[in-house]
């Protein structure tokens, strides 16, 4: 997955560029910057590579879903569907707008389970949040029929799954806004950064106001610029655009590599016939970031993903033991630790979580091994690696 591992010279020229005129803002100065706009290019390229109308970039994933929501309306009060297993951030993004995230069940494609997210629709509920993990996606037919039905929004935090497509559509072009993070780790890289997508003008035009303090950005002069609602700073500076600049345009040789590592890896653990792969919807396409597979039981995995460490298979996750991407461990969540009080609205809206039943995202994750693809290996690495995997499974089974 992360892009950072091939960093070079298109990276460096890119950087170098905006050091030279020592613009470092991505708004005005327009007389100083020798023609640079990176990240006006940047958003340039992800219209064109997602194949959408808009893009506004941010400063960090979780800052895009915030912004995303924020520029579809969505506040104090509204609740906002979102699946068990996802990175923590998909949460705070929506608490962050006194908003109130409601989790629902996971299903074998490791996404949202579109009859748990029926059930869970309230008068309140004002959006479908689905996280496309680990570099695949939810069944989105299903829930695009199901956000229509009871007219909600649908975004897509498309943030690990940068590149893949669903029956020939980019994930994140599909709802109608989809979020993308580019911090170190991800796909494509800006060392911090993030882009809201859509191809609704409304939406882009509130996501662009609201991530700089609402300033309306019409004419040359930004102190004369007027505000016409209240916003943030949520901008991305230009010397991380420009990285991001760099690394789009090598989008297409990261999926590559991807795909042929991960291939390699998929065949071998297959011949196992306890190992089973998680579920690509009909019509999906991963971006090839992540292996996922589930073993027979939990205990079986723990015991996998233990030699696995220990025999030096870095990068598989067990993410059923993990602090960061699953409700499990979110007691910070549950017990509401804030540092700051919280609307009683989202704290009344959070009580279900005391005592929801997750037993059916329990069978899916506490069973998932979840393995970074990395970029950087040589083909003898990768089947080294395969060989050593399907010894250390078949020692345990
Ligand atoms: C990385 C990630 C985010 C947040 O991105 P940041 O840029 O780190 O804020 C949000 N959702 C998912 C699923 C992610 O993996």
């Amino acid at each position: 997955m992360p892009g950072f591992e091939l960093f070079g010279n298109l990276e460096k020229k890119e950087v170098t560029d905006v050091l030279e005129n020592g613009v470092l803002m991505r708004y005005g100065f327009d007389g100083m910057r020798n023609g640079h706009w990176k990240a006006k290019e940047l958003e340039k390229e992800l219209q064109n590579t997602f194949q959408v109308n808009h893009a506004q970039l941010v400063s960090s994933g979780t800052a895009a879903i915030s912004v995303a929501l924020a520029a579809a309306g969505i506040g104090a009060g509204d609740e906002v569907i979102l699946p068990t297993f996802t990175f923590v951030a998909s949460f705070e993004a929506v608490m962050m707008l006194g908003a109130i995230p409601v989790l629902v069940d996971i299903d074998d494609t490791l996404t949202l389970c579109p009859k748990a997210v029926e059930k869970a629709v309230t008068p309140k509920t004002k959006a479908i949040m689905v996280v496309q993990m680990c570099g695949s996606m939810a069944n989105m037919d299903a829930l695009q029929i199901i956000s229509k039905k009871h007219d909600l929004l649908l975004i897509e935090d498309a943030c690990q799954a940068i590149g893949a497509t669903y029956k020939g559509k980019p994930l994140g072009s599909i709802g109608q806004l989809g979020c993308f993070s580019f911090d170190f780790v991800k796909t494509i890289t800006c060392g911090e950064g993030g882009a809201v997508i859509t191809n609704n003008k409304q939406y882009y035009t509130n996501a662009d106001h609201y991530s700089d303090h609402g300033h309306d950005h019409t004419g040359t002069d930004r102190g004369a610029e007027s505000h016409p609602f209240l916003g943030y700073n949520f901008r991305i500076s230009e010397l991380h655009a420009a990285v991001g600049l760099a690394q789009i345009k090598r989008l297409p040789e990261f999926l590559s590599i991807q795909k042929k590592n991960y291939s390699m890896l998929r065949e071998a653990l297959a011949q196992i016939p306890e190992v089973t792969f998680r579920t690509v919807p009909e019509g999906g396409i991963e971006n090839f970031s992540f292996l996922n597979f589930f073993l027979p039981s939990l205990e079986i995995t723990t015991k996998v993903s233990e030699q696995f460490s220990q025999q030096g298979i870095d990068g598989c996750f067990h993410y059923y033991n993990n602090n960061w991407h699953y409700v499990r461990k979110w007691a910070h969540l549950k017990e509401l630790k804030s540092l700051f009080p919280v609307p009683n609205e989202v704290k009344e809206g959070l009580k279900y979580l005391q005592t929801n039943d997750f037993s059916q995202s329990d069978h899916y994750v506490s069973r998932n091994l979840s393995c970074l693809i990395k970029l950087s290996w040589t083909e003898e690495q990768v089947q080294a690696r395969a060989l050593k995997m399907v010894e250390i499974i078949k020692s345990i089974l």
